[in-house]
């Protein structure tokens, strides 16, 4: 029935997140993927990578008119990132609040920002701030064949 096709062809929701060259640097890395890993979201896709420039500018190209818009891709191009696509219900508000407020001095303790950071401009941690976007990110950063569909065998006991 059309129905049926209709809920087949739906996609997971995934978000872009990103763990930048400071949260790198400072050695967070496995901190943040625990947290996503905890919570219960699936990895889609992971890698250690050096920004080339045209990709920072494509990821934030929404931001080409700010004041801070050459800073930022300064400093996302500074050292390795970490790409990673999270997949689930939800995943892309879930991780903005995992992740906290832009600011981190704004962002509440518990949260990733609030946790580890305390200046905009190092803020250690990038998240899709929308379904559409998680995908248009996820086609930025990386290619087809980078991400993995697998089974994983607690998933019932985190879905009904
Ligand atoms: N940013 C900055 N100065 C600002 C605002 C933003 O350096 O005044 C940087 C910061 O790294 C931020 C990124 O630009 O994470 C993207 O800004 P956005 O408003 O999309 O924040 P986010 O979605 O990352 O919370
Ligand atoms: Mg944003």
């Amino acid at each position: 029935r059309a129905s049926r096709k209709a809920t087949a062809d739906v996609r997971a929701e995934i978000s872009y997140v990103m763990i930048k060259p400071d949260g790198v640097q400072r050695g967070l890395v496995g901190n943040i993927i625990s947290r996503f890993e905890n919570k219960g979201f699936q990895l889609k896709a992971l890698k250690l990578f050096q920004t080339p420039k045209d990709v920072a500018e494509e990821h934030y190209k929404d931001l080409k008119e700010k004041p801070f818009y050459p800073k930022l891709v300064d400093y996302i191009i500074s050292g390795p990132v970490v790409c990673m696509v999270w997949e689930g219900d939800g995943v892309v508000a879930s991780a903005r609040k995992m992740i906290g407020a832009t600011r981190p001095l704004e962002a509440e303790p518990g949260t990733i920002r609030g946790d580890f950071a305390i200046q905009v401009g190092r803020n250690i941690v990038h998240g899709s701030d929308s379904p559409e976007n998680g995908e248009r990110e996820t086609a930025i950063w990386f290619k087809e064949g980078e991400l993995m569909s697998w089974d994983r065998t607690m998933t019932p006991w985190l879905v009904e």
